[in-house]
């Protein structure tokens, strides 16, 4: 899409920290970390929200599962642990309209749920 960051990320035409491409996902760093890791996991297709995936996109968020598995294992948290969180829509304060993953990891952390 024209005119969305995380396309723009995935294209080049923006730069970032790419850790890992192929031609379905773009995992990079987030600009302003919230843990010692913390990457972002995107599908290479723009689909804004959780709420605009569609059947034939269930194989493609798979993909980014298996990814975030990969990256974990690569940055060194796959046995310390990571948490994988994806914000959807206001309340949960999703700010760009490009589905992604976040990955947490490299400290413990408190309970999401207190
Ligand atoms: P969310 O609140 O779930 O939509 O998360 C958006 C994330 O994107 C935030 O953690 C931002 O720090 C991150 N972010 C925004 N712009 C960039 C950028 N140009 N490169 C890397 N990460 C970014
Ligand atoms: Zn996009």
């Amino acid at each position: 899409m024209a005119d969305c960051l995380f396309c723009k990320i995935a294209s080049g035409e923006i730069p970032s920290e790419i850790v890992f491409q192929d031609d379905q996902v773009t995992v990079f760093k987030d600009i302003n970390p919230a843990a010692p890791v913390h990457l972002l996991v995107i599908p290479n297709k723009h689909i804004p929200s959780i709420q605009e995936m569609e059947e034939g996109d269930v194989e493609l968020f798979g993909r980014l599962f298996l990814t975030a598995k990969q990256v974990a294992q690569q940055a060194g948290i796959a046995d310390s642990g990571y948490r994988l969180i994806v914000n959807n829509g206001p309340d949960a304060h999703q700010e760009v309209l490009h589905v992604h993953m976040h990955i947490l990891g490299g400290g413990a952390m408190k309970h999401p749920m207190g």
